[in-house]
């Protein structure tokens, strides 16, 4: 069965943030048709918006799955819901669990639901740096290195956690 590799990228900032992240990543791991395999360390970042809601912890990790965009973009929503994640009209609000797809093989996608490569890939720092540690030598969409990319970031806000908080 034909598999294509998938970028992810995770942030929470309510309730243990650190122990969602884990979870979710594990949940990855089992879907149907699906493998993790890389995960990002976790990173503190401040909030993006709003800056009266806690710090986010993000993480990007690399899946293989023969599940297409549309289907794994619902098994990570029903991912999202079963860590309490209640849907607000308000976009950079706090949340419990965000996964996005950052990046699909090299499919480039545009529907009402579902654009990849993301929208907000470029600019975000708490996405650039996790994904870097786990892809160092990737090609961006736009044919320019990450590592551009990522030496183009402020990292004034995002810290990465001891390996001791990864749990
Ligand atoms: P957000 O509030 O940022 O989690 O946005 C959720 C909505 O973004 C979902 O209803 C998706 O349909 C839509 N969306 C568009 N592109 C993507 C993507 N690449 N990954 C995840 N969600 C996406």
């Amino acid at each position: 069965m034909h598999k294509e590799h998938v970028y992810i990228g995770l942030g929470s900032n309510q309730g243990d943030s650190e122990e969602v992240l884990s979870q979710a990543m594990a949940d990855i791991d089992v879907l149907e048709n699906s493998r993790l395999l890389a995960r990002s360390s976790l990173y503190v970042s401040s909030p993006m918006g709003p800056q009266d809601q806690p710090n986010f912890v993000n993480a990007v990790c690399l899946a293989e799955t023969s599940l297409p965009p549309a289907e794994l973009l619902c098994a990570l929503q029903d991912i999202e819901q079963a860590h309490g994640r209640v849907r607000k009209a308000d976009r950079w609000g706090p949340r419990t669990l965000d996964l996005d797809i950052l990046l699909y093989g090299n499919q480039h996608i545009d529907t009402p639901d579902l654009t990849i490569p993301h929208y907000g890939m470029a600019d975000r720092e708490f996405v650039l740096v996790p994904l870097f540690e786990i892809a160092p030598s990737m090609i961006m969409p736009d044919g320019k290195p990450l590592a551009l990319w990522v030496a183009k970031c402020n990292l004034d806000g995002l810290k990465r956690l001891p390996t001791s908080n990864q749990r």
